[in-house]
């Protein structure tokens, strides 16, 4: 048998290797991808002939400038030359600090220490132990967290206890997982005014809610106004304004996963900039690094940062193996540059704008519930869950990758696909959802 010969390859990978959310027993049957470029990943199909197909996943938020991107490739190749991995343990460099002066000059205002993670679950992690840590050294056992029902956080066990009960599969983990507070689920609809009934219902439960459990929250987490892996659900910035109301009513921090939603993705730089106050705490990653590298980070205010190093541990606990990657650091640092050099919220809006074109020919498909797009995100959710497997191999005929879940075919493209490319993306979308599901 040959490394080399696909059909080997993917015998081997059938019988041995897990894939994301994958069973041993039914075989998800991925497709082998030779190479990427551009725009465009080199797909075997299930005949054996390798196509030249448009991404429409950005490799789950992170590839904004799409593959083997010459600044990009270039920053890795530098890096190498000086040291691929280094710890950070009594050690620093040039690329952490540099990613880190960068991102708090991006981040919200208010932000001031980094501390950088090497995936976004362990950056939930850490911010969810910053939050413990920094009540416990005031003298405050607060040891739950409020969330809104639907998020998604992460897979490792903290995140997950955030993350949806339901989508989380809490059931599956009871006694193991901690019980936080999940307040409803806010109505759909970024536009929705504060004034809204259905808002002010919300408002009112969750008040109740917080005030129930005031004296054990330690923090709020919440995706900021667009959930992603949760159902690619919008809710309105006013669903922030109450929740950072509250958190500061009773002494609770906020933190924002930006992990999805960063670096324009929904629009604005954070999906949070449309809320009135910034948060405490900020997860990024996905896109930190382009899709290079695995890397993310969590950021705090000066409060919390000294808050947590005043306590009894005297430090913030938590220092992973690969903490501040000098590869992941650098080819990080050329893709904030490279964002900063373009004019990317005019790319994201160009983006959208495609995206609401080319969609809104699936509103008329039977099969079809709602079509949305926030910034460079586009959902056709359907009345039933999407039939995956046959949806993507009719995506793939149509020269377009995509991955649906649940009941959303979904897309965040990269930044960079031209409007000839969104119009063929988006018409390969609708095409297969009217092919599969009418
Ligand atoms: C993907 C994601 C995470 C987890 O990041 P990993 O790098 O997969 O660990 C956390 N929060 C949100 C909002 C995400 O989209």
């Amino acid at each position: 048998m040959s490394d080399l010969d696909p059909d080997a390859l993917l015998g081997f990978d059938r019988d041995h290797v897990w894939h994301p959310y994958s069973s041993a027993l039914v075989p998800s049957e991925p497709y082998l991808v030779e190479s990427a470029d551009g725009v465009r990943l080199r797909v075997r199909d299930r005949g054996g002939d390798v196509r030249e197909v448009l991404d429409a996943m950005s490799s789950w938020w992170c590839a904004v400038h799409g593959y083997r991107v010459p600044e990009l490739d270039a920053a890795v190749t530098d890096q190498l030359g000086r040291m691929a991995h280094v710890m950070f343990g009594g050690l620093t460099h040039e690329p952490a600090v540099a990613l880190s002066r960068r991102l708090l000059d991006l981040a919200p205002a208010g932000m001031e220490r980094v501390f950088l993670a090497d995936s976004g679950s362990v950056s939930v992690e850490v911010a969810m132990k910053a939050a413990l840590q920094y009540h416990l050294a005031a003298g405050r056992r607060r040891t739950r967290f409020l969330t809104i029902r639907g998020g998604y956080h992460g897979d490792t066990f903290s995140p997950m206890s955030v993350t949806d009960p339901v989508g989380g599969m809490h059931s599956l983990f009871r006694g193991v997982l901690p019980e936080h507070v999940f307040a409803p689920r806010p109505p759909a609809g970024v536009d929705r005014p504060a004034d809204d009934p259905e808002l002010r219902a919300w408002a009112e439960e969750t008040t109740a809610l917080f005030a129930a459990h005031a004296d054990d929250v330690a923090a709020v987490v919440v995706e900021p106004v667009l959930q992603g892996a949760g159902g690619m659900y919008a809710y309105s910035p006013h669903v922030l304004d109450v929740l950072h109301d509250l958190a500061r009513r009773h002494g609770a921090l906020v933190v924002h996963d930006e992990i999805a939603t960063g670096f324009h993705r929904t629009g604005p730089r954070w999906a949070g900039d449309r809320a009135e106050t910034p948060p405490d705490i900020l997860c990024v990653g996905k896109a930190l690094t382009g899709g290079y590298l695995t890397l993310a980070a969590m950021l705090c205010s000066r409060e919390v940062a000294e808050g947590v190093s005043r306590g009894e541990a005297g430090a913030l606990m938590h220092g992973p193996t690969f903490m501040g990657n000098p590869l992941a650091c650098a080819v990080a640092v050329a893709n904030l540059d490279l964002l900063a050099s373009r004019d990317t919220a005019g790319e994201v809006a160009r983006v959208e704008r495609a995206l609401v074109d080319g969609l809104a020919p699936a509103t008329s498909l039977g099969s079809v519930a709602d079509v949305r797009t926030l910034g460079a995100v586009g959902v056709v959710q359907l009345h039933e869950p999407v039939h995956t497997a046959e949806v993507t191999a009719a995506a793939l005929e149509r020269g377009v990758w995509v991955r649906p879940f649940r009941d959303v075919v979904y897309t965040m493209p990269p930044y960079v696909t031209s409007d000839t490319d969104l119009a063929t993306l988006t018409a390969g979308l609708v095409g297969a959802v009217a092919a599969v599901h009418g």
